[in-house]
């Protein structure tokens, strides 16, 4: 089975893409519902999260803080096993989509490199953005402050750096309508897999 790696930054535009996959019958293993699920309020995880970093890591709505937690775990080497913990839940989506016979399936992570997940994948598809674009539309889907975006996106590993780790790179900069009709990617043989 092969295990492509969809991977970017803050609103760069990995959902967009993994919809198009998804479009195209390709069966997707998304972390972010994996942590969601694997962070409900009052599950296992939830519950270790919160003994670990106590009640601060929780919004006013009592559900865990995925940013702030984001933002702990991976600026404090000692703190790294968190991730550990949710990465742990993926083996079983991916289990599950191996016995059901799938050859591909895309494993969209916005983590990938963070985690260290990036050796099982190939091709590992980075979605790019121009910097600008990339402020901007994180600016209007979250409606949030330029300070605000700023600080979400250097919060991150750097765009350019997952980049320059990338089999194959989508840059995701044109309006979508241009680029349905153009497509846009670069690096290796696009998604060559047998
Ligand atoms: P995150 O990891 O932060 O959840 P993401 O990488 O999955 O973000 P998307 O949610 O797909 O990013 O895109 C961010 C925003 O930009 C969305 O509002 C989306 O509709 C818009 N967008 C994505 N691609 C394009 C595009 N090519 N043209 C115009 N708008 C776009």
């Amino acid at each position: 089975m092969r295990m492509v790696g969809l991977t970017g930054g803050i609103a760069s535009g990995k959902s967009t893409v993994s919809s198009m996959f998804k479009h195209n019958n390709i069966p997707i293993v998304d972390a972010d519902v994996i942590a969601r699920d694997a962070l409900k309020k009052g599950s296992g995880g939830y519950k270790k999260v919160v003994g670990a970093f106590g009640p601060d890591i929780l919004q006013d709505d009592g559900h865990v803080d995925r940013l702030k937690l984001g933002r702990i775990v991976f600026s404090d080497a000692s703190k790294r096993q968190m991730p550990g913990m949710l990465v742990s839940f993926i083996p079983r989506e991916i289990l599950k989509l191996w016995i059901k016979g799938h050859k591909v399936i895309v494993l969209d992570i916005p983590l990938l490199f963070e985690a260290k997940l990036d050796k099982w994948t190939k091709p590992i598809v980075v979605v790019w953005v121009d910097p600008e674009t990339q402020l901007r539309r994180l600016m209007e889907r979250d409606n949030l402050t330029e300070e605000d975006a700023r600080n979400r996106k250097s919060a991150q590993m750097s765009l350019d750096l997952k980049k320059s780790r990338a089999d194959i790179v989508i840059d995701n900069t044109a309006s979508l309508a241009g680029k349905v009709r153009r497509g846009s990617v670069s690096g290796q043989k696009a998604l060559d897999m047998d």
